[in-house]
């Protein structure tokens, strides 16, 4: 580690409006805590930005003083890539202003806002964009990979809905992109990940959603869950755009429209959405209810603003996490044996695997429209091995390996970026496949020194 001077320090004191912590600060702790409790790392300085300001002043700062460099929205990634060890971290926690032009229909989005922010302000006029399925989620690092959710069948992804953004770049100036500026950096940051600067604005455009949507949960006992889910692959192969169902086994969590002897057993979970209820879609919902005899459910109009906070219960901050995806551009038995397998041997009550349904608007655009490519994948699955105590470290994560050994065979290819755990780095051009090469270009014209590497890392292309 490069080791400062308090004199040295003091000129970073001096530029910055925002808060500066160090490892004997209160707060500290606090500071470098972020949404996977694996994570451990020990920055030198977090910077907490109050603007664009703090951002360039840091950000100049760290590549003057040769120290690593790490960028925080939401702090949500399960690599931990928000936190460096002994560099400085631009944490964006404090900037949050999320602001709606209802008539146009665009909302201008800083860096460290949450999806649970977006969703406040653009609902108040009943507009949305698609965002992902946990509200303390952050806007930057699931738009900077693509980001899909309940509205992606019908709206595309977040990355697809990003029409201009605010960036500090290496040499820490100020670049605003848009398909019309800066085109090739703006195709590069819709799925390239934080690769390629520090956004400190997004301007997304908004569609009219709710207040009331179409949600709810159909729940299947385990011996059922087979013949559900291979008759579910066969119904959402033809399902409406506007209808999405996605596929979840686990441990029963305690809801109250289940029987309390269901609570804590295996079961299939169909997570069902719809932004615009009508008979088709009730007709759908129905026949997802008829794939079997469900344990329970509960479906109907709620708030959509509630709908996206359904799951935070289940995703809170400080546990032990590890993740292993694979996309599926088809749910092949094969692929149902292993899920089969491995959900039936779940290792902690916490434990999931889901099967997130894309297809529709997600999958419309071809591959090289934006950095992100999988437009094939119609599944994304997810292993979710999730645990409190660190004496389960090797049993969590052996059992979460093993599943994704077992079920790469089925799988399509290619990695979402965003669901890539820290043992991963090896898996980067996966994420990308053809897209690769121009990333790597793009990335040698805008961070040729490769400042921006605690990510999943695309290397300059080499001159
Ligand atoms: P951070 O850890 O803060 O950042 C992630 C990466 O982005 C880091 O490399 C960071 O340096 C970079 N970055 C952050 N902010 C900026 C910025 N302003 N400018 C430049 N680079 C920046 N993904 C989905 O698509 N859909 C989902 O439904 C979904 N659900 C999730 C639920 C949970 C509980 C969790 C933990 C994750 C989920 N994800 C989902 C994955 C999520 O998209 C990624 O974890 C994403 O990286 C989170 O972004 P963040 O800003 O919170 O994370």
């Amino acid at each position: 580690m490069n080791t400062l001077t308090n004199g040295q320090f003091n000129e970073l004191r001096g530029v910055i409006r925002g808060e500066i912590l160090q490892a004997n600060d209160t707060g500290y702790d606090n500071a470098r805590a972020v949404w996977n409790a694996m994570i451990d790392r020990r920055p030198a300085i977090i910077v907490r930005c109050a603007g664009t300001a703090d951002v360039r002043a840091s950000l100049a700062y760290a590549r003057d003083h040769q120290l690593r460099l790490a960028v925080r929205g939401g702090g949500h990634n399960i690599a931990g890539s928000a936190l460096c060890d002994d560099g400085l971290v631009i944490d964006l926690s404090g900037m949050k202003s999320v602001q709606v032009d209802p008539e146009r229909r665009r909302a201008w989005v800083e860096g460290g806002a949450t999806l649970r922010d977006f969703d406040h302000e653009a609902q108040a006029y009943g507009l949305a964009t698609p965002l992902g399925i946990n509200s303390t989620t952050g806007v930057a690092g699931l738009t900077l990979g693509g980001g899909f959710g309940w509205l992606s069948r019908t709206l595309g992804l977040a990355a697809d809905n990003l029409l201009s953004a605010e960036m500090v770049t290496a040499d820490a100036g100020r670049l605003q992109v848009s398909a019309a500026e800066h085109p090739d950096l703006f195709w590069a940051i819709r799925g390239g990940g934080g690769n390629f600067g520090v956004v400190t604005r997004f301007e997304f455009a908004l569609h009219p959603v709710g207040p009331q949507i179409t949600a709810g949960l159909i729940v299947y006992p385990f011996d059922q869950a087979r013949s559900v889910l291979q008759q579910y692959r066969d119904a959402v192969a033809t399902m409406a755009p506007d209808l999405t169902v996605w596929a979840v086994l686990r441990k029963a969590p305690p809801l109250p429209f289940l029987a309390p002897q269901v609570h804590g057993q295996d079961v299939l979970v169909l997570p069902v959405f719809s932004p615009s209820p009508s008979d088709a879609v009730d007709a759908g919902i129905a026949r997802m209810a008829k794939l079997g005899e469900p344990l329970g459910m509960h479906v109907g109009p709620m708030p959509y603003a509630a709908w996206q906070q359904i799951f935070d219960p289940m995703l809170t901050p400080g546990a032990r996490n590890y993740w292993k995806s694979h996309n599926f551009a088809q749910l092949s038995d094969g692929a149902i044996d292993v899920v089969m397998r491995y959900a039936g041997n779940l290792p902690t009550a916490q434990c999931e695997i889901f099967l997130g349904l894309l297809g529709g608007q997600a999958g419309a655009p071809p591959p090289q429209a934006t950095a992100y490519p999988h437009r094939d994948a119609l599944y994304v699955m997810n292993v979710h091995t999730r645990w409190e105590d660190p004496a389960d470290d090797e049993r969590c994560i052996a059992w979460a390996r093993d599943f994704f050994a077992d079920a790469t065979p089925f799988a399509s290819g290619g990695v979402y970026v965003n669901f890539m755990p820290q043992d991963e780095g090896e898996r980067t051009s996966d994420a990308y496949g053809a897209n690769y090469a121009r990333l790597a270009q793009i990335k040698a014209t805008y961070d040729p020194d490769n400042l921006f590497r605690t990510n999943q890392n695309i290397r300059p292309a080499s001159a």
